[in-house]
């Protein structure tokens, strides 16, 4: 599978390491047990368009936010993590 890095362009996901789910939104630090719990060990697995946080660590180092089809392996988008929309839906 080719990550399009927005810095080095296309490269082999071998050059990247997966951080985890860019979907997931961080709790309060007064939420409950039960949010923080979820929020640290419970994790989906769908199908279909996901955003994920990944590290160009074979390259520029950078970390990124990648939005693809967990089904084709298509890669929509892929940009500097601090540029990216905040955790939320991904965009149809
Ligand atoms: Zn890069």
């Amino acid at each position: 599978m080719l990550l399009p890095c927005p810095y080095c362009g296309p490269r082999s996901s071998e050059e990247f390491t997966y951080l985890g789910d860019a979907s997931v939104k961080r709790p309060s630090p007064k939420a409950a047990f039960e949010k923080w719990h979820e929020f640290v060990h419970e994790r989906r697995n769908p199908m279909g368009l996901i955003r994920e946080f990944w590290q160009h660590t074979g390259g520029c180092r950078a970390w990124l936010v990648c939005e693809r089809n967990t089904v084709t392996h298509e890669v929509f988008n892929m940009v500097p993590a601090r540029s990216a929309t905040p955790p939320g839906k991904v965009k149809a």
